[in-house]
């Protein structure tokens, strides 16, 4: 059995590291197809050097560009791989213009799609992910879901029950696989801070940083976080590209109590959000990790796709709202920044070990 494993920008690296080993373990034949969507090294290479990624069978260097753009070369640039490969099946995951793309080109072709991270929904169809999410999951074959709302997700779309299945998360395989080594990381040191005396920020989303409102908002919001405890914020390209258009770069820097500094690599990022007071974020896969890590989150999001990590987990959703967000700070910090929650089922480092038991056993 081949299988190609697709991965593109920076939150899928984390999520298909587990499964290309689980595959190789369980003796499947695998590919890796990088699609290039980022391919700066610290929003690339590092991870796949640090994570022991296979070097990619066949990178598309796609690269940049806007949504149609981006989907269309990708699709364009995947389709002869996939005719020359004949794999049996093509995996993708999570929710980004590679994996609708990637996922679109197989089904053409009339080759078998599993996803994996299947039957997250925001409900917010202004989140390009929340399009890239829809359309992969009616496409595909094998649907692995990381908490029980995709279940319900799926369900009420109609995908088939036999179609879907409960494997738990594979980003938390690699969070467990690499914290101890993420102790030995000397990143606070290197900027500054102290254990559980700061907070980690990142804002990437285009709802939180394409707009100059928003941006002014998430202004105010640091400024006002950092009043409390020192930030640290390691900078997306994006959201540093939006700030100095904005002409906001320079109040940005200015602020006092905020570090700023480049994306960081995974061991040094897990060091900060295991050992901060709590995590400021419009990330998904932060959202998940802080729940497994029982550390405080604060989403600068009006929904989540992810709300196990709020019926169960640390997190708390304010908005870019800079009073909900002070004050929830405020709040946590009169309790010593103490989380109420726990890890959800299955989120144990064994999901991609389930994933190809079950890939087999549907496939073989
Ligand atoms: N991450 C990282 N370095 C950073 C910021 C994030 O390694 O400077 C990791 C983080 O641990 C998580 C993933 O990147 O595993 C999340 O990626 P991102 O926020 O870009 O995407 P999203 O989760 O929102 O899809």
């Amino acid at each position: 059995m081949k299988i190609l494993c697709v991965c593109g920008a920076r939150p899928n690296f984390m999520k298909i590291a587990p499964i290309v080993d689980a595959f190789s373990k369980a003796g499947i034949d695998r590919a890796i197809v990088h699609t290039g969507q980022h391919y700066s090294p610290e929003m690339s290479r590092n991870f796949f050097d640090q994570l022991e990624i296979p070097k990619p069978d066949v990178n598309l260097e796609a690269g940049p560009g806007s949504h149609a753009f981006q989907t269309a070369e990708i699709i364009r640039r995947f389709e002869p791989v996939v005719i020359d490969q004949k794999p049996d099946a093509v995996l993708v995951v999570g929710d980004v213009n590679s994996t609708i793309a990637c996922g679109l080109t197989a089904v053409k072709l009339g080759i078998k799609l599993i996803h994996v991270e299947a039957g997250l929904r925001s409900f917010d169809k202004a989140m390009p992910e929340e399009i890239n999410r829809i359309l992969t999951d009616s496409i595909s074959d094998m649907l692995f879901v990381s908490e029980p709302s995709g279940i319900e997700n799926l369900r009420r779309e109609g995908r088939p029950e036999e179609a879907v299945f409960l494997a738990g998360n594979v980003m938390i395989d690699t969070l467990f696989k690499r914290l101890s080594k993420a102790g030995n990381s000397d990143i606070l040191k290197r900027l500054g801070l102290k254990e559980k005396e700061f907070l980690t920020l990142t804002l990437h989303r285009p709802e939180n940083v394409d707009s100059r409102e928003s941006l002014l908002k998430a202004a105010e919001l640091i400024e006002r976080a950092s009043e409390q405890l020192k930030i640290v914020l390691p900078l997306h390209p994006r959201t540093k590209r939006a700030f100095k258009q904005a002409g906001l770069e320079e109040r940005i820097t200015g602020i006092e109590n905020l570090v700023i500094c480049p994306p960081l690599n995974y061991i040094d990022f897990l060091r900060l959000l295991s050992t901060n007071a709590c995590a400021l974020t419009d990330s998904g896969g932060v959202q998940e990790e802080t729940t497994a890590l029982g550390i405080p989150c604060i989403t600068l999001r009006k929904n989540t796709e992810r709300p196990i990590t709020i019926t169960e987990g640390t997190n708390t959703l304010t908005g870019l709202n800079p009073e909900k967000a002070a004050s929830q700070i405020k709040k946590l910090s009169e309790n010593n920044f103490k989380a109420e929650g726990r890890c959800p089922k299955l989120w144990d480092g064994k999901a991609a070990e389930r994933i190809a038991a079950e890939v087999i056993k549907t496939l073989a």
